[in-house]
């Protein structure tokens, strides 16, 4: 057997042409151009790559993007200044701070200064508070992104074993909340967790979100279960050693043949992240103009 492949870029495609469409909405009868603010401190490269991609992104849909790119040097306290400006800046509807941040800034505190109206992250402390009970709160975009898959996929999830492998504040922890949220059984996984590969057997859904190259392995997987694949790993290339390679938490090759749907990397869960940064930042907008939300582009 052959696991069906979800195809996340081509998902992501339609997401944001929701979005899109949604953003022309907005403008011709209200007025209104949603607006994202994306704040990177430093150079580290990888973000600077996310950085250009939601920026471009951001403007296919039809909103307007600020970029705020500031030196590595940046104080604490420019940068909450900053984040109190764009706060205030009423064609700011989402606000974004790239992580990691450098040392001497200390991430949870921006986070938490980030209006939660406008934290399409949805890493401030009251969002998470309303993800964890139940309350409409703005969802992180990784785990929002998978939910949107599984839910296309299956239809409804209600009943389901699932594991999410991975604790992080940003992915694992969220994606259990939304997990259970749609009524699965839901068991979270991680470092100390006792056989692990017996944990991921009895599930019906596994999300991987560890940041080890191709740990799940194949014998893992319960025959037709889905697996959702966030890692995201720089590997050396098999044909070429100079050359970089991105893989997953999870070996696809063995794997691919005992699930029934699994998602690839690249062209997984990542693009789905971005669209989903669209789709709360035009949520966020409706929210702040009291304008109705578009369907099915949030938990
Ligand atoms: P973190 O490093 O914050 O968390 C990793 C989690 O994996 C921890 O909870 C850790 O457990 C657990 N873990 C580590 N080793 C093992 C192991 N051997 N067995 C079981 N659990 C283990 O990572 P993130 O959640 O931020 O990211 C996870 C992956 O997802 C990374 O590859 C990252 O690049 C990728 N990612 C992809 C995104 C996308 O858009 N596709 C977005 C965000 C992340 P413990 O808590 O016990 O240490």
């Amino acid at each position: 057997m052959s696991a069906t492949i979800i195809d996340g870029k081509a998902f992501a495609a339609t997401v944001r042409a929701k979005v899109g469409k949604h953003v022309a909405h907005l403008k011709a009868e209200h007025g209104i151009t949603p607006g994202l603010a994306v704040v990177l401190v430093g150079e580290d490269p990888a973000s600077e790559v996310y950085v250009r991609n939601k920026g471009k992104q951001t403007l296919e849909v039809g909103m307007v993007s600020f970029e705020h790119k500031l030196d590595a040097s940046t104080s604490q306290e420019d940068l909450l200044a900053l984040i109190a400006q764009l706060n205030a800046d009423p064609s700011v509807h989402g606000i974004l701070c790239q992580l990691p941040v450098p040392d001497h800034i200390d991430s949870n505190t921006i986070l938490n200064a980030i209006d939660p109206a406008k934290d399409v992250d949805g890493f401030h402390i009251l969002n998470v508070g309303l993800l964890g009970t139940g309350q409409k709160s703005m969802v992180p975009c990784t785990p929002l992104g998978c939910l949107m898959m599984l839910r296309e996929h299956h239809g409804s999830l209600s009943g389901l074993d699932a594991v999410v492998v991975g604790r992080s504040n940003i992915v694992g922890k969220p994606m259990a909340q939304l997990l259970l949220g749609d009524s699965c059984t839901v068991t979270i996984a991680h470092s100390r967790t006792k056989d692990l590969a017996e944990v991921c057997r009895r599930a019906d859904i596994v999300v991987a979100a560890v940041g080890r190259p191709r740990m799940v392995q194949g014998d893992w997987i319960k025959p037709g279960a889905t697996v959702i694949d966030v890692g995201i790993n720089r590997v050396q290339h098999p044909d070429d050693p100079a050359k970089m390679k991105l893989v997953g938490d999870v070996d696809f090759a063995s794997c691919v043949e005992v699930a029934g749907a699994i998602t690839p990397v690249p062209g997984g869960v990542g693009p789905m992240t971005i669209a989903c940064l669209l789709a709360n930042t035009v949520t966020a907008c409706c929210r702040a103009n009291g304008v109705a939300e578009p369907e099915g582009l949030t938990a």
